[in-house]
Protein backbone atom coordinates (compact mmCIF):
# COMPACT_ATOMS: atom_id res chain seq x y z
CA UNK A 1 0.00 0.00 0.00
CA UNK A 2 2.50 2.37 0.66
CA UNK A 3 4.46 1.59 -2.53
CA UNK A 4 1.60 2.31 -4.11
CA UNK A 5 0.94 5.36 -2.76
CA UNK A 6 4.11 6.80 -3.14
CA UNK A 7 3.70 6.29 -6.54
CA UNK A 8 0.86 7.75 -7.41
CA UNK A 9 1.79 10.61 -5.73
CA UNK A 10 4.80 10.71 -7.73
CA UNK A 11 2.45 11.10 -11.17
CA UNK A 12 -0.26 13.30 -9.71
CA UNK A 13 3.10 15.80 -8.89
CA UNK A 14 2.67 17.18 -12.34
CA UNK A 15 -1.18 17.56 -12.13
CA UNK A 16 -0.59 19.18 -9.08
CA UNK A 17 2.00 21.67 -10.32
CA UNK A 18 0.86 22.63 -13.75
CA UNK A 19 -2.85 21.76 -13.19
CA UNK A 20 -4.88 19.71 -16.18
CA UNK A 21 -5.07 21.72 -19.52
CA UNK A 22 -7.07 21.52 -22.59
CA UNK A 23 -5.72 19.85 -26.00
CA UNK A 24 -6.84 21.63 -28.70
CA UNK A 25 -5.62 21.13 -32.57
CA UNK A 26 -2.23 19.51 -30.76
CA UNK A 27 -1.54 22.28 -28.63
CA UNK A 28 -1.86 21.84 -24.56
CA UNK A 29 -3.46 25.09 -23.57
CA UNK A 30 -5.28 26.56 -20.34
CA UNK A 31 -9.07 27.83 -21.04
CA UNK A 32 -9.23 31.01 -22.44
CA UNK A 33 -10.99 32.70 -20.05
CA UNK A 34 -7.81 31.65 -17.64
CA UNK A 35 -10.09 30.07 -15.70
CA UNK A 36 -9.98 26.86 -13.83
CA UNK A 37 -12.01 24.74 -11.40
CA UNK A 38 -10.53 22.09 -8.88
CA UNK A 39 -10.89 18.35 -8.49
CA UNK A 40 -10.82 16.56 -5.29
CA UNK A 41 -9.70 12.97 -4.32
CA UNK A 42 -12.60 11.10 -2.47
CA UNK A 43 -9.94 9.79 -0.64
CA UNK A 44 -9.22 12.53 1.64
CA UNK A 45 -11.84 15.24 -0.03
CA UNK A 46 -8.75 17.69 -0.38
CA UNK A 47 -7.92 19.32 -3.98
CA UNK A 48 -5.98 17.22 -6.55
CA UNK A 49 -5.47 19.63 -9.19
CA UNK A 50 -6.75 22.74 -10.88
CA UNK A 51 -8.52 22.22 -13.96
CA UNK A 52 -8.75 24.30 -17.19
CA UNK A 53 -12.47 25.87 -17.26
CA UNK A 54 -13.29 25.52 -20.72
CA UNK A 55 -16.21 27.16 -22.29
CA UNK A 56 -17.90 28.52 -25.29
CA UNK A 57 -14.58 29.96 -27.23
CA UNK A 58 -12.65 27.20 -25.99
CA UNK A 59 -15.63 24.61 -27.40
CA UNK A 60 -15.62 26.62 -30.94
CA UNK A 61 -11.58 26.62 -30.96
CA UNK A 62 -12.14 22.44 -30.20
CA UNK A 63 -14.39 21.97 -32.70
CA UNK A 64 -12.41 24.25 -35.43
CA UNK A 65 -9.49 22.36 -35.20
CA UNK A 66 -11.43 18.98 -35.23
CA UNK A 67 -13.41 20.38 -38.19
CA UNK A 68 -9.72 21.41 -40.00
CA UNK A 69 -7.91 17.82 -39.28
CA UNK A 70 -11.74 15.94 -40.43
CA UNK A 71 -10.54 15.70 -44.49
CA UNK A 72 -7.28 14.13 -43.60
CA UNK A 73 -7.98 11.47 -41.20
CA UNK A 74 -11.18 10.22 -43.70
CA UNK A 75 -9.06 10.09 -45.78
CA UNK A 76 -6.64 8.24 -43.85
CA UNK A 77 -6.23 4.90 -45.28
CA UNK A 78 -8.01 2.45 -42.86
CA UNK A 79 -4.47 0.08 -42.49
CA UNK A 80 -2.88 3.40 -41.52
CA UNK A 81 -5.54 4.27 -38.72
CA UNK A 82 -5.40 0.65 -37.57
CA UNK A 83 -1.62 0.82 -37.04
CA UNK A 84 -1.66 4.20 -35.36
CA UNK A 85 -4.88 2.85 -32.96
CA UNK A 86 -2.71 -0.06 -32.24
CA UNK A 87 0.09 2.27 -31.42
CA UNK A 88 -2.23 4.45 -28.80
CA UNK A 89 -3.52 0.64 -26.98
CA UNK A 90 0.56 0.27 -27.02
CA UNK A 91 0.65 3.13 -25.21
CA UNK A 92 -2.29 2.45 -22.67
CA UNK A 93 -0.21 -0.89 -22.20
CA UNK A 94 3.04 0.86 -21.45
CA UNK A 95 1.44 3.01 -19.03
CA UNK A 96 -0.85 1.54 -17.58
CA UNK A 97 0.52 1.28 -14.00
CA UNK A 98 0.10 5.37 -13.93
CA UNK A 99 -3.31 5.17 -15.54
CA UNK A 100 -4.93 2.75 -12.61
CA UNK A 101 -3.04 4.76 -10.10
CA UNK A 102 -3.58 8.09 -11.24
CA UNK A 103 -7.20 6.82 -11.93
CA UNK A 104 -7.72 5.21 -8.39
CA UNK A 105 -6.70 8.36 -6.72
CA UNK A 106 -8.94 10.76 -8.82
CA UNK A 107 -12.43 8.42 -8.47
CA UNK A 108 -11.79 5.88 -5.44
CA UNK A 109 -11.98 3.21 -7.27
CA UNK A 110 -9.99 0.31 -5.46
CA UNK A 111 -6.92 -0.21 -7.59
CA UNK A 112 -7.45 -3.84 -8.34
CA UNK A 113 -10.05 -3.13 -10.14
CA UNK A 114 -8.50 -0.10 -12.31
CA UNK A 115 -6.01 -1.85 -13.18
CA UNK A 116 -8.33 -4.27 -15.45
CA UNK A 117 -9.63 -1.06 -16.95
CA UNK A 118 -6.58 0.36 -18.12
CA UNK A 119 -6.27 -3.09 -19.90
CA UNK A 120 -9.51 -3.03 -20.95
CA UNK A 121 -8.55 0.43 -22.28
CA UNK A 122 -6.27 -0.93 -24.57
CA UNK A 123 -8.49 -3.96 -25.64
CA UNK A 124 -10.88 -1.85 -26.97
CA UNK A 125 -8.49 0.63 -29.17
CA UNK A 126 -7.13 -2.82 -30.60
CA UNK A 127 -10.55 -3.71 -30.99
CA UNK A 128 -11.69 -0.94 -33.31
CA UNK A 129 -8.03 -0.75 -34.66
CA UNK A 130 -8.68 -3.81 -36.24
CA UNK A 131 -11.73 -2.70 -37.92
CA UNK A 132 -10.33 0.32 -39.23
CA UNK A 133 -9.81 -0.88 -42.82
CA UNK A 134 -13.12 -2.36 -42.98
CA UNK A 135 -14.85 0.58 -41.57
CA UNK A 136 -16.63 2.18 -45.25
CA UNK A 137 -17.85 -1.48 -46.21
CA UNK A 138 -20.69 -2.04 -47.49
CA UNK A 139 -23.57 -4.54 -49.58
CA UNK A 140 -24.77 -4.85 -52.94
CA UNK A 141 -28.71 -5.29 -53.37
CA UNK A 142 -29.62 -6.44 -56.15
CA UNK A 143 -32.98 -6.13 -57.90
CA UNK A 144 -34.38 -6.60 -61.22
CA UNK A 145 -32.88 -4.53 -63.71
CA UNK A 146 -30.56 -2.68 -60.72
CA UNK A 147 -27.79 -2.95 -58.62
CA UNK A 148 -27.40 -0.69 -55.79
CA UNK A 149 -24.18 -0.86 -53.61
CA UNK A 150 -23.97 1.12 -50.14
CA UNK A 151 -20.59 2.27 -47.70
CA UNK A 152 -19.95 4.04 -45.32
CA UNK A 153 -18.12 7.36 -44.82
CA UNK A 154 -17.33 9.04 -41.64
CA UNK A 155 -19.53 11.67 -40.02
CA UNK A 156 -17.15 14.58 -39.38
CA UNK A 157 -16.28 15.95 -36.28
CA UNK A 158 -18.15 14.41 -33.47
CA UNK A 159 -18.44 15.60 -29.45
CA UNK A 160 -17.60 12.53 -26.92
CA UNK A 161 -19.20 13.48 -23.20
CA UNK A 162 -18.12 10.95 -20.36
CA UNK A 163 -19.61 10.38 -16.93
CA UNK A 164 -16.88 10.20 -13.96
CA UNK A 165 -17.17 6.65 -13.02
CA UNK A 166 -14.44 4.37 -14.79
CA UNK A 167 -13.79 7.77 -17.27
CA UNK A 168 -10.56 5.90 -18.60
CA UNK A 169 -12.15 3.14 -19.90
CA UNK A 170 -15.25 4.95 -20.88
CA UNK A 171 -13.48 7.04 -22.70
CA UNK A 172 -11.83 4.85 -25.36
CA UNK A 173 -14.39 2.67 -25.52
CA UNK A 174 -16.66 6.08 -27.21
CA UNK A 175 -12.98 7.22 -28.53
CA UNK A 176 -11.88 4.45 -30.09
CA UNK A 177 -14.62 3.58 -32.75
CA UNK A 178 -14.59 7.34 -33.65
CA UNK A 179 -11.17 7.23 -34.88
CA UNK A 180 -11.83 4.00 -36.12
CA UNK A 181 -14.38 5.39 -38.34
CA UNK A 182 -12.35 7.89 -39.64
CA UNK A 183 -14.47 11.08 -37.43
CA UNK A 184 -12.57 13.52 -35.38
CA UNK A 185 -13.27 14.26 -32.00
CA UNK A 186 -13.95 16.95 -29.59
CA UNK A 187 -14.14 15.39 -25.68
CA UNK A 188 -15.51 16.67 -22.55
CA UNK A 189 -14.05 14.25 -20.01
CA UNK A 190 -16.91 14.59 -16.21
CA UNK A 191 -15.42 17.02 -13.92
CA UNK A 192 -15.19 15.39 -10.81
CA UNK A 193 -12.69 12.68 -12.67
CA UNK A 194 -10.25 14.98 -15.40
CA UNK A 195 -6.86 13.38 -14.86
CA UNK A 196 -7.15 10.35 -16.82
CA UNK A 197 -8.62 12.05 -20.05
CA UNK A 198 -5.53 13.99 -20.39
CA UNK A 199 -2.97 10.71 -19.84
CA UNK A 200 -5.20 9.70 -22.87
CA UNK A 201 -5.14 12.44 -25.15
CA UNK A 202 -1.24 12.69 -24.45
CA UNK A 203 -0.72 8.86 -25.22
CA UNK A 204 -2.89 9.29 -28.68
CA UNK A 205 -0.74 12.04 -29.95
CA UNK A 206 2.64 10.35 -28.49
CA UNK A 207 1.72 7.61 -30.53
CA UNK A 208 1.23 9.80 -33.94
CA UNK A 209 -2.36 10.60 -33.91
CA UNK A 210 -2.32 14.05 -35.61
CA UNK A 211 -2.77 17.69 -34.71
CA UNK A 212 -6.85 17.92 -34.21
CA UNK A 213 -7.95 15.09 -34.54
CA UNK A 214 -8.37 14.25 -31.00
CA UNK A 215 -8.94 17.52 -29.04
CA UNK A 216 -9.85 17.27 -25.21
CA UNK A 217 -12.11 20.77 -23.21
CA UNK A 218 -12.13 20.11 -19.73
CA UNK A 219 -15.55 22.02 -18.03
CA UNK A 220 -18.67 22.02 -16.57
CA UNK A 221 -21.32 20.29 -17.96
CA UNK A 222 -23.92 23.21 -18.52
CA UNK A 223 -20.59 25.53 -20.04
CA UNK A 224 -18.04 23.16 -22.41
CA UNK A 225 -20.25 20.49 -22.13
CA UNK A 226 -23.09 22.46 -23.36
CA UNK A 227 -21.59 24.45 -25.82
CA UNK A 228 -20.55 21.47 -27.24
CA UNK A 229 -23.89 19.76 -28.02
CA UNK A 230 -24.63 23.17 -29.43
CA UNK A 231 -21.98 23.71 -31.91
CA UNK A 232 -23.04 23.69 -35.68
CA UNK A 233 -19.93 21.75 -36.45
CA UNK A 234 -20.19 19.08 -34.46
CA UNK A 235 -22.14 16.33 -36.54
CA UNK A 236 -23.49 14.06 -33.33
CA UNK A 237 -22.50 13.70 -29.72
CA UNK A 238 -21.98 10.60 -27.67
CA UNK A 239 -22.97 10.30 -24.36
CA UNK A 240 -23.04 8.38 -20.96
CA UNK A 241 -24.00 10.05 -18.33
CA UNK A 242 -27.65 10.70 -16.36
CA UNK A 243 -30.93 10.39 -18.07
CA UNK A 244 -31.91 13.86 -17.38
CA UNK A 245 -28.23 15.25 -18.87
CA UNK A 246 -29.65 12.67 -21.99
CA UNK A 247 -32.63 14.71 -22.20
CA UNK A 248 -31.46 18.03 -21.92
CA UNK A 249 -28.80 17.41 -24.63
CA UNK A 250 -31.53 15.79 -26.95
CA UNK A 251 -33.14 19.71 -26.46
CA UNK A 252 -29.95 21.51 -26.71
CA UNK A 253 -28.84 19.69 -29.88
CA UNK A 254 -32.02 20.02 -31.55
CA UNK A 255 -31.11 23.26 -33.30
CA UNK A 256 -28.68 21.74 -35.25
CA UNK A 257 -30.47 18.23 -35.63
CA UNK A 258 -27.57 16.54 -33.81
CA UNK A 259 -27.07 12.65 -34.11
CA UNK A 260 -27.18 11.38 -30.69
CA UNK A 261 -26.43 8.18 -29.40
CA UNK A 262 -26.65 7.91 -25.42
CA UNK A 263 -26.20 5.80 -22.69
CA UNK A 264 -27.78 6.47 -19.51
CA UNK A 265 -28.70 5.51 -16.09
CA UNK A 266 -30.25 1.58 -14.83
CA UNK A 267 -32.18 0.33 -12.17
CA UNK A 268 -30.71 -3.10 -13.36
CA UNK A 269 -32.76 -6.41 -11.54
CA UNK A 270 -30.92 -9.71 -10.91
CA UNK A 271 -33.81 -12.04 -10.32
CA UNK A 272 -32.59 -15.21 -8.59
CA UNK A 273 -35.15 -18.12 -9.05
CA UNK A 274 -34.66 -21.36 -6.21
CA UNK A 275 -33.86 -23.16 -9.25
CA UNK A 276 -30.65 -21.94 -9.63
CA UNK A 277 -27.06 -22.50 -8.55
CA UNK A 278 -27.31 -20.43 -5.40
CA UNK A 279 -23.89 -20.31 -4.49
CA UNK A 280 -22.64 -18.53 -8.61
CA UNK A 281 -25.72 -16.80 -7.71
CA UNK A 282 -24.69 -15.10 -4.76
CA UNK A 283 -20.76 -14.80 -5.85
CA UNK A 284 -22.62 -12.61 -8.57
CA UNK A 285 -25.30 -10.74 -6.75
CA UNK A 286 -21.87 -9.43 -4.40
CA UNK A 287 -19.63 -8.64 -7.16
CA UNK A 288 -22.49 -6.78 -9.20
CA UNK A 289 -23.80 -4.29 -6.71
CA UNK A 290 -20.08 -3.43 -4.69
CA UNK A 291 -17.63 -3.86 -7.00
CA UNK A 292 -16.95 -0.42 -8.59
CA UNK A 293 -17.90 0.89 -5.28
CA UNK A 294 -21.46 0.33 -6.41
CA UNK A 295 -21.11 3.43 -8.85
CA UNK A 296 -21.59 1.47 -12.33
CA UNK A 297 -24.32 1.38 -15.03
CA UNK A 298 -24.69 -2.13 -15.02
CA UNK A 299 -24.68 -2.66 -11.35
CA UNK A 300 -27.53 -5.08 -10.65
CA UNK A 301 -29.30 -2.80 -7.67
CA UNK A 302 -32.14 -4.74 -7.53
CA UNK A 303 -32.09 -8.20 -6.27
CA UNK A 304 -35.35 -10.17 -6.75
CA UNK A 305 -35.52 -13.72 -5.10
CA UNK A 306 -38.29 -16.37 -5.37
CA UNK A 307 -40.02 -16.16 -1.94
CA UNK A 308 -39.38 -19.96 -0.84
CA UNK A 309 -35.33 -18.95 -0.70
CA UNK A 310 -35.80 -15.07 -0.17
CA UNK A 311 -34.48 -15.23 3.90
CA UNK A 312 -31.85 -17.79 2.95
CA UNK A 313 -30.27 -16.20 0.09
CA UNK A 314 -30.29 -13.08 1.22
CA UNK A 315 -29.18 -13.67 4.79
CA UNK A 316 -26.08 -15.33 2.72
CA UNK A 317 -25.71 -11.99 0.84
CA UNK A 318 -26.13 -10.08 3.55
CA UNK A 319 -23.17 -11.52 5.02
CA UNK A 320 -21.27 -11.94 2.25
CA UNK A 321 -22.00 -7.38 2.13
CA UNK A 322 -20.69 -7.82 5.75
CA UNK A 323 -17.29 -8.56 5.17
CA UNK A 324 -16.28 -6.89 2.17
CA UNK A 325 -12.95 -4.81 2.79
CA UNK A 326 -13.73 -0.91 2.85
CA UNK A 327 -10.88 1.14 2.06
CA UNK A 328 -8.17 3.07 0.77
CA UNK A 329 -8.49 2.82 -3.21
CA UNK A 330 -4.62 2.20 -3.38
CA UNK A 331 -4.86 -0.77 -0.41
CA UNK A 332 -4.43 -4.11 -2.27
CA UNK A 333 -6.95 -5.71 -0.20
CA UNK A 334 -9.84 -2.60 -0.65
CA UNK A 335 -12.82 -4.15 -2.56
CA UNK A 336 -14.73 -0.97 -1.83
CA UNK A 337 -13.33 2.37 -1.96
CA UNK A 338 -14.40 5.86 -0.95
CA UNK A 339 -17.30 7.13 -3.36
CA UNK A 340 -16.23 10.00 -5.78
CA UNK A 341 -16.71 13.15 -4.33
CA UNK A 342 -18.85 14.23 -1.43
CA UNK A 343 -21.92 15.59 -2.88
CA UNK A 344 -21.95 12.08 -3.91
CA UNK A 345 -21.58 10.90 -0.54
CA UNK A 346 -24.56 13.04 0.38
CA UNK A 347 -26.63 11.47 -1.76
CA UNK A 348 -25.90 8.09 -1.11
CA UNK A 349 -26.46 8.01 2.45
CA UNK A 350 -29.61 10.40 1.73
CA UNK A 351 -31.08 6.88 0.36
CA UNK A 352 -30.23 5.08 3.21
CA UNK A 353 -32.78 7.49 5.19
CA UNK A 354 -34.71 7.16 2.41
CA UNK A 355 -34.97 3.28 2.62
CA UNK A 356 -35.23 3.04 6.87
CA UNK A 357 -38.39 5.45 6.80
CA UNK A 358 -40.50 3.46 3.89
CA UNK A 359 -39.79 0.47 6.27
CA UNK A 360 -37.41 -1.55 4.77
CA UNK A 361 -34.94 -3.31 6.60
CA UNK A 362 -30.84 -2.71 6.98
CA UNK A 363 -29.45 -6.38 6.72
CA UNK A 364 -26.16 -4.79 6.09
CA UNK A 365 -24.36 -1.53 6.61
CA UNK A 366 -26.71 1.42 6.38
CA UNK A 367 -24.00 3.83 7.53
CA UNK A 368 -21.14 6.41 6.67
CA UNK A 369 -17.75 4.76 7.52
CA UNK A 370 -14.72 6.69 9.07
CA UNK A 371 -12.06 5.40 6.38
CA UNK A 372 -8.47 6.50 5.76
CA UNK A 373 -8.14 9.64 5.06
CA UNK A 374 -11.70 10.49 6.29
CA UNK A 375 -12.41 10.72 2.43
CA UNK A 376 -16.18 9.72 1.29
CA UNK A 377 -16.63 5.91 2.54
CA UNK A 378 -20.46 4.06 3.03
CA UNK A 379 -20.39 0.82 3.92
CA UNK A 380 -21.55 -1.86 1.59
CA UNK A 381 -25.58 -1.93 2.31
CA UNK A 382 -28.75 -4.48 1.77
CA UNK A 383 -31.93 -3.58 2.30
CA UNK A 384 -34.26 -6.47 2.84
CA UNK A 385 -38.04 -6.29 3.09
CA UNK A 386 -38.28 -3.91 0.34
CA UNK A 387 -41.20 -3.35 -2.13
CA UNK A 388 -41.17 -3.12 -5.98
CA UNK A 389 -42.50 1.08 -5.08
CA UNK A 390 -40.41 2.32 -2.53
CA UNK A 391 -37.43 4.42 -3.99
CA UNK A 392 -34.96 2.44 -3.04
CA UNK A 393 -36.76 0.28 -5.64
CA UNK A 394 -37.34 2.63 -8.37
CA UNK A 395 -34.42 5.43 -8.50
CA UNK A 396 -30.81 4.77 -9.57
CA UNK A 397 -28.68 5.57 -6.14
CA UNK A 398 -25.47 4.25 -7.75
CA UNK A 399 -23.94 3.66 -4.94
CA UNK A 400 -22.82 0.05 -2.76
CA UNK A 401 -26.07 -0.09 -2.06
CA UNK A 402 -28.94 -3.30 -3.03
CA UNK A 403 -32.44 -3.46 -2.50
CA UNK A 404 -33.75 -6.71 -1.82
CA UNK A 405 -37.53 -7.68 -3.09
CA UNK A 406 -39.66 -11.39 -2.86
CA UNK A 407 -41.70 -12.67 -5.87
CA UNK A 408 -44.02 -15.24 -5.62
CA UNK A 409 -43.99 -16.74 -9.44
CA UNK A 410 -42.36 -16.09 -12.75
CA UNK A 411 -44.98 -13.58 -13.54
CA UNK A 412 -44.72 -11.21 -10.60
CA UNK A 413 -40.82 -11.28 -11.36
CA UNK A 414 -41.25 -10.33 -14.30
CA UNK A 415 -43.80 -7.42 -13.34
CA UNK A 416 -41.28 -6.24 -10.67
CA UNK A 417 -38.31 -6.61 -12.92
CA UNK A 418 -40.27 -4.35 -15.70
CA UNK A 419 -41.29 -2.07 -13.39
CA UNK A 420 -39.15 0.85 -13.57
CA UNK A 421 -38.49 3.60 -16.07
CA UNK A 422 -34.66 2.51 -16.81
CA UNK A 423 -34.30 -1.00 -19.31
CA UNK A 424 -30.33 -1.08 -19.52
CA UNK A 425 -29.26 -4.48 -18.03
CA UNK A 426 -31.27 -8.07 -16.32
CA UNK A 427 -29.92 -10.62 -14.70
CA UNK A 428 -31.34 -13.65 -14.16
CA UNK A 429 -30.76 -17.13 -12.38
CA UNK A 430 -32.19 -20.37 -13.38
CA UNK A 431 -31.78 -23.76 -14.31
CA UNK A 432 -34.71 -23.53 -16.71
CA UNK A 433 -33.63 -23.01 -20.01
CA UNK A 434 -36.66 -22.88 -21.30
CA UNK A 435 -37.51 -20.20 -18.41
CA UNK A 436 -34.92 -18.10 -18.78
CA UNK A 437 -35.52 -17.77 -22.88
CA UNK A 438 -39.15 -16.51 -22.08
CA UNK A 439 -38.04 -14.07 -19.26
CA UNK A 440 -34.74 -12.78 -21.95
CA UNK A 441 -37.62 -12.44 -24.57
CA UNK A 442 -40.08 -10.19 -21.58
CA UNK A 443 -37.52 -8.30 -19.60
CA UNK A 444 -37.32 -4.75 -20.80
CA UNK A 445 -33.61 -4.42 -20.90
CA UNK A 446 -30.85 -3.88 -23.70
CA UNK A 447 -28.68 -6.56 -21.99
CA UNK A 448 -29.46 -9.79 -20.41
CA UNK A 449 -27.01 -11.93 -18.78
CA UNK A 450 -28.47 -15.58 -18.23
CA UNK A 451 -26.15 -17.32 -14.95
CA UNK A 452 -23.43 -15.10 -15.52
CA UNK A 453 -22.04 -11.93 -13.86
CA UNK A 454 -21.54 -8.97 -16.46
CA UNK A 455 -19.24 -10.03 -18.85
CA UNK A 456 -18.35 -9.14 -22.49
CA UNK A 457 -17.81 -9.47 -25.87
CA UNK A 458 -16.72 -6.35 -27.55
CA UNK A 459 -18.58 -7.41 -30.93
CA UNK A 460 -21.87 -7.73 -29.00
CA UNK A 461 -24.17 -4.80 -28.93
CA UNK A 462 -23.63 -2.68 -25.39
CA UNK A 463 -27.12 -0.22 -24.95
CA UNK A 464 -30.03 0.10 -22.94
CA UNK A 465 -33.37 0.56 -23.51
CA UNK A 466 -36.22 2.83 -22.18
CA UNK A 467 -34.79 5.73 -20.45
CA UNK A 468 -31.56 3.93 -20.27
CA UNK A 469 -30.16 4.67 -23.70
CA UNK A 470 -30.45 5.09 -27.54
CA UNK A 471 -28.13 3.23 -30.00
CA UNK A 472 -26.11 0.33 -29.22
CA UNK A 473 -22.45 0.48 -28.68
CA UNK A 474 -20.09 -2.30 -29.86
CA UNK A 475 -18.50 -3.98 -33.53
CA UNK A 476 -20.99 -2.44 -36.57
CA UNK A 477 -23.07 -0.93 -34.32
CA UNK A 478 -20.75 1.86 -33.14
CA UNK A 479 -19.79 2.32 -36.98
CA UNK A 480 -23.25 2.80 -37.78
CA UNK A 481 -23.29 5.77 -35.65
CA UNK A 482 -19.57 7.38 -36.14
CA UNK A 483 -21.02 6.90 -39.65
CA UNK A 484 -22.92 8.16 -42.97
CA UNK A 485 -25.01 5.34 -44.85
CA UNK A 486 -25.28 5.95 -48.98
CA UNK A 487 -26.50 4.02 -51.64
CA UNK A 488 -25.22 3.94 -55.46
CA UNK A 489 -28.07 2.22 -57.78
CA UNK A 490 -26.74 1.24 -61.02
CA UNK A 491 -30.08 1.11 -63.46
CA UNK A 492 -30.31 -0.68 -67.14
P1 LIG B 1 -23.96 13.35 -15.66
O1 LIG B 1 -25.06 13.18 -16.62
O2 LIG B 1 -24.16 14.23 -14.49
O3 LIG B 1 -22.65 13.89 -16.39
C1 LIG B 1 -22.09 13.22 -17.49
C2 LIG B 1 -21.34 14.22 -18.36
O4 LIG B 1 -22.29 15.13 -18.91
C3 LIG B 1 -20.32 15.05 -17.61
O5 LIG B 1 -19.17 15.22 -18.42
C4 LIG B 1 -21.03 16.37 -17.43
O6 LIG B 1 -20.17 17.45 -17.31
C5 LIG B 1 -21.84 16.45 -18.71
N1 LIG B 1 -23.01 17.34 -18.66
C6 LIG B 1 -23.77 17.68 -17.60
N2 LIG B 1 -24.76 18.52 -17.98
C7 LIG B 1 -24.63 18.71 -19.32
C8 LIG B 1 -25.34 19.46 -20.27
N3 LIG B 1 -26.40 20.21 -19.95
N4 LIG B 1 -24.94 19.41 -21.57
C9 LIG B 1 -23.88 18.66 -21.93
N5 LIG B 1 -23.14 17.94 -21.05
C10 LIG B 1 -23.51 17.96 -19.76
O7 LIG B 1 -23.56 11.86 -15.21
P2 LIG B 1 -22.50 11.45 -14.09
O8 LIG B 1 -23.10 11.76 -12.77
O9 LIG B 1 -21.17 12.00 -14.46
O10 LIG B 1 -22.43 9.87 -14.32
C11 LIG B 1 -23.24 8.93 -13.67
C12 LIG B 1 -24.37 8.49 -14.58
O11 LIG B 1 -23.83 7.92 -15.78
C13 LIG B 1 -25.25 7.43 -13.99
O12 LIG B 1 -26.59 7.72 -14.25
C14 LIG B 1 -24.82 6.16 -14.74
O13 LIG B 1 -25.80 5.15 -14.78
C15 LIG B 1 -24.52 6.70 -16.07
N6 LIG B 1 -23.66 5.78 -16.82
C16 LIG B 1 -24.21 5.05 -17.83
C17 LIG B 1 -23.43 4.14 -18.54
C18 LIG B 1 -24.02 3.29 -19.63
O14 LIG B 1 -23.26 2.68 -20.38
N7 LIG B 1 -25.33 3.22 -19.78
C19 LIG B 1 -22.08 3.99 -18.20
C20 LIG B 1 -21.56 4.76 -17.16
C21 LIG B 1 -22.36 5.66 -16.48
Amino acid sequence: FAANLARANGFLERFRQNGVLNQIGGRAVPAASGLTFETLSPVDRAPLAQVARGAAADVDAAARAAKAAFADWAATPGTERRRILHRIADGITARADEIALVESMDTGQPLRFMAKAAQRGAENFRYFADRAPYACDGQSLRAPGQVNVTSRSPLGPVGIITPWNTPFMLSTWKIAPALAAGCTVVHKPAEFSPLSARLLVEIAEEAGLPAGVWNLVNGLGEEAGRTLTEHPLIRAVGFVGESRTGSLIMAQGAATLKRVHFELGGKNPVVVFADADLDRAVDAVVLMIYSLNGERCTSSSRLLVEASIYDEFTARVAERAGRIKVGHPLDPDTEVGPLIHPTHEVKVLSYLDIGRAEGAVVAAGGHAVAGPGGGCYVAPTLFTGAHAQMRIAQEEIFGPVLTAIPFADEAEALAIANDVRYGLAAYLWTSDLTRALRFSDAVEAGMVWVNAENCRHLPSPFGGAKDSGIGRDGGEWSFDFYMETRNVCFAT
